[in-house]
């Protein structure tokens, strides 16, 4: 096991053993002793090594950029905004250390302090659809928090997470601070999860996985961050600006060849405006460029594997196409942007996460109708409305059960706001200004002032 394949031609790019039990157990432990250090640096100090470790990135920027375009067929055009995005965290974050501050509460008969301490060990579990920014954003304020990073990348996409943890020792960070340990999840994952050094879990991937993942962590009451599934609303009010609507929708979906979890995958169109909205539609899909990822002008590349084009294909099989973009033919793992009318809510394809570049697309009547049948589904990652009438974007806005919303836009993450998924698209939140409190627990201490 262990050979990496390149999506964009079906060739090998190299081979990384996977990490054994016993490999993690011995990192974990390396990793246990140097919290003791770490947690003591100078909240500056550790600033100042997470700043280096940023300027580090920012230095190969580039070559990031491109070993991503081969492992996972990102576009060139998306990679770097990834590797500059792992360098934003962490200066973010860099921050952070300075400014953890706790409470003084008034309390009689003495004085009374919060701090907010680091957990420990800390595993990160990250999938292979953007292998960069989930992995900076868990190890970002982990770090800065004072715990130290064992980080598990996918088994398809190892080879950022590993180039950024010589990276990080390169800018200093001491040695068992931040380990990368490739391999299986169903043993490097697994024994983050039961390792009982390892203090909590940041998880990322499929519901299924984290459903689990959750379960075990119950064992030892273990910490857990969940960032999950999604099926998110793309809402068109027949008041918008139609034509600008239309011309974002695609990226709102194809972006990443639809490898994304807060994909716009199900489009909700006013009954009043749907042929109109389906007729500005087309022209867009069909300019979406799907080309070798490396080309600057690419929109989308290939998909992650042929297992799990055969899996996208699979929805599309016997569904109502509307219409499809292109792709190029040859090795590599294409699939056109494909648009499909929804007959209604149960089709599987409007119901279930495709993780591809499928589109589904259904009218609704008005805005009660908008918000059932958005909300009628398990996920609640993230959604957009685009509507003109600023009391129905705040109205539809607060009535979406969902953690990341946005009007006139598509917009879902800033490393500075907080992003997360309600129902089964997770737990706990990432990024923004309050991520540090999901690596560190509450201590409460009061000291008696009588004499
Ligand atoms: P996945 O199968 O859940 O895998 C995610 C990670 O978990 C991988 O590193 C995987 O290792 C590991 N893993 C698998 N089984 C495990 C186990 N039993 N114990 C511990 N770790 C285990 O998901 P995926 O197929 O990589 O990614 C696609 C899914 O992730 C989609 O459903 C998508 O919505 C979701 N996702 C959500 C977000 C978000 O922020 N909410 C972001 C990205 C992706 P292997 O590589 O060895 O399988
Ligand atoms: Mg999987």
């Amino acid at each position: 096991m262990g050979e990496v394949i390149s999506p964009v031609d079906g060739a090998g790019i190299g081979v990384v053993p996977g990490c054994s039990v016993e490999d993690v157990d011995a990192a974990v432990s390396r990793a246990a002793a140097a919290f003791e250090t770490w947690r003591h640096v100078a909240p500056g100090d550790r600033g100042r090594l997470l700043r280096r470790f940023a300027a580090q990135v920012d230095a190969h920027l580039e070559e990031l950029a491109l070993l991503e375009v081969r492992n996972a067929g990102h576009t060139i055009g998306n990679a770097r905004w990834e590797a500059g995005n792992v360098r934003d965290v962490l200066d973010y974050y860099a921050g952070a250390p300075e400014r953890l501050t706790g409470h003084q509460i008034p309390v009689p008969g003495g004085l009374d302090v919060t701090f907010h301490e680091p957990l420990g060990v800390v595993g990160v579990i990250v999938p292979w659809n953007f292998p960069m920014p989930i992995a900076g954003w868990g190890f970002a304020p982990a770090l800065a928090a004072g715990n130290t990073v064992v980080l598990k990348p996918a088994e398809l996409t190892p080879l950022t997470a590993l180039r950024l943890a010589d990276l990080a020792r390169d800018a200093g960070l001491p040695d068992g601070v931040f380990t990368v340990l490739p391999g299986r999840g169903s043993v490097v994952g697994e024994r983050f999860v039961t390792h009982p050094a390892v203090r909590k879990i940041c998880f990322t991937g499929s519901t299924e996985v984290g459903t689990r993942i959750m379960a075990g962590c119950a064992a030892q009451v273990k910490r857990v961050t969940l960032e999950l599934g999604g099926k998110s609303a793309n809402i068109v009010f027949a008041d918008a600006d139609l034509e600008k609507a239309a011309a974002t929708a695609p990226y709102a979906v194809f972006d990443n060849a639809g490898q994304d979890c807060c994909a716009r995958s199900r489009i909700l169109v006013q009954r009043r405006v749907y042929d109109r909205f389906l007729e500005l539609l087309e022209p867009a899909v069909r300019a979406f460029r799907v080309e070798n990822p490396a080309r600057e002008s690419a929109e989308m590349g290939p998909l992650i594997s042929a297992a799990h084009r055969d899996r996208v294909a699979g929805y599309v099989d016997g569904a109502d196409v509307a219409f499809t973009g292109s792709c190029p033919d040859g090795p590599g793992f294409w699939y056109a942007p494909t648009v499909l009318l929804a007959g209604s809510p149960a089709d599987r394809h409007w119901r279930e996460e495709v993780f591809g570049p499928v589109v589904s697309v259904l009218p609704f009547d008005d805005e009660a109708d908008a918000i059932r049948l958005a909300n009628d589904t398990e996920y609640g990652l993230s959604g957009s409305i685009w509507t003109r009438d600023v009391g129905r974007a705040v109205r539809v806005a607060r009535a979406v059960e969902s953690g990341n919303l946005s009007v006139n836009s598509h917009s879902s993450v800033r490393y500075w706001t907080p992003f997360g998924g309600m129902k089964r698209s997770g737990l706990g939140r990432e990024l923004g200004p309050d991520a540090l409190h999901a690596f560190t627990d509450v201590k409460n201490v009061f000291i008696g002032t009588e004499e």
